[in-house]
């Protein structure tokens, strides 16, 4: 395999280009913005929007194999031209819309949480408030996610956006939330990166961190869920699996990103071959390869964007590179509030009794230079 297309041309293919260059492999790419990261690093362009399927059939012509970075494609489209596909379309199919996966998921016997179609401006039956209202595609970062306290602010939000498809759900008061990268490979085999716990803020993921001593029955479950969703699915690739970790000892599936996901960027750094790595591995078709933790703790700080503004934050970010064993990963985007700019992974050192202690000082460490 020499060349793999990818539609979407932002930070997650632009980390895979520099993975696959390392295996000895070319990224041709599709996106509307010739100003995206991945642009520099691909081998090809094809300008058009993502979800322009006569511009991914120009994409099928000039690489092997198409895998996605990003999910808001035109399915029904795809599947009329020529081309291999990894993950397979019939893969993608349940999980683009939110409510048909949360379907998926519970006729699967995954547990999700309680779950319903929002078609009048009220609690279905079975429900109460607070509740979780998203709208069935195309929502990210948080973005057609709302956590809706009262009757009046359902109402509000029903006739604010007369043409959204809502989907309800129940509000999770959970422990804490986890995220698990697992990979399929071409021979069917399932492969699990280590539990992440994820923070986020506003429903936007502020910090990922790596987790030591989880009791085996929770490691259990996490990796039975992504094994029987992968098997299921027939999926080959990277995906991204989003818990809520109860406080009664439950784990619920709350989504589903079937490409690597923000979740795992520590990979990068922190286990033996990172999930965009894992990802061109698997879409080459060569085997998988370890994604063992090399390192006794690690966390990930995303730099959101605090202003809107032209300024590339070098100081900032030459500050933060200043830590010892920070990495900084800069997407060299416009700033806008909220946009995810760029991201740090810190890797606790080797022989520190509490890395966790360790990664959340470096964190706020992170933080303070960050949002100062
Ligand atoms: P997006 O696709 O925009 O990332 P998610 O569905 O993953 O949206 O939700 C973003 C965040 O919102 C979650 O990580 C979680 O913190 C919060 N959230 C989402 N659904 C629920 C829920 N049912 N109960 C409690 N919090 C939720």
């Amino acid at each position: 395999m020499k060349r793999i297309g990818v539609i979407g041309g932002g930070q997650l293919a632009w980390m895979m280009a520099s993975a696959a260059k390392e295996l000895g492999i070319e990224l041709v790419i599709q996106t509307p913005h010739p100003t995206d990261v991945a642009v520099g690093l691909a081998a090809e362009k094809v300008f058009a929007e993502v979800d322009d399927v006569a511009a991914t059939a120009i994409l099928a012509t000039k690489c092997d194999v198409i895998t996605f970075e990003n999910e808001f494609v035109d399915l029904d489209g795809l599947g009329k031209i020529d081309a291999v596909f990894l993950p397979p379309l019939k893969a993608l199919a349940p999980l683009l819309d939110k409510y048909t996966q949360r379907c998926y998921l519970r006729d699967l016997d995954l547990p999700v949480p309680n779950f319903a179609l929002l078609t009048q401006p009220e609690l279905p039956p079975g429900f109460e408030f607070p509740v979780v209202v998203k709208a069935r595609r195309n929502g990210y970062d948080g973005q057609g996610t709302f956590i809706i306290k009262e009757k009046s602010a359902l109402a509000d939000l029903y006739y604010r956006y007369p043409d959204t498809l809502f989907l309800i759900e129940e509000f999770v008061d959970f422990d804490r939330e986890l995220a698990v990268i697992a990979a399929r490979g071409i021979s069917g085999e399932v492969i699990t990166y280590p539990i992440l716990e994820t923070q986020q803020e506003e429903q936007v993921c502020r910090r990922v961190f790596t987790l030591e001593d989880l009791p085996d029955d929770l490691v259990e479950m996490c990796g039975s869920i992504a094994s029987k969703l992968l098997i299921s699915l027939d999926a080959i690739g990277v995906f991204g699996i989003e818990l809520f970790a109860t406080r009664d000892g439950r784990v619920l599936v709350n989504e589903i990103a079937p490409r690597t996901h923000n979740s795992g960027h520590l990979t990068i750094e922190a286990c033996a071959t990172s999930q965009f790595s894992q990802l061109i591995r698997t879409v080459a078709g060569l085997p998988l390869a370890s994604t063992e933790l090399t390192c006794s703790g690690a966390v990930m700080v995303n730099l959101l964007g605090y202003e809107d503004s032209q300024s590339d934050c070098l100081e900032k970010r030459q500050e933060i590179s200043a830590i010892p064993n920070a990495h900084v990963h800069w997407y060299g985007k416009e700033s806008r509030i909220g946009r995810k700019l760029g991201h740090v992974t810190v890797i606790a050192d080797m022989d520190v009794k509490n890395a966790r202690q360790q990664c959340e000082n470096l964190a706020r460490q992170v933080a303070t230079i960050w949002y100062k």
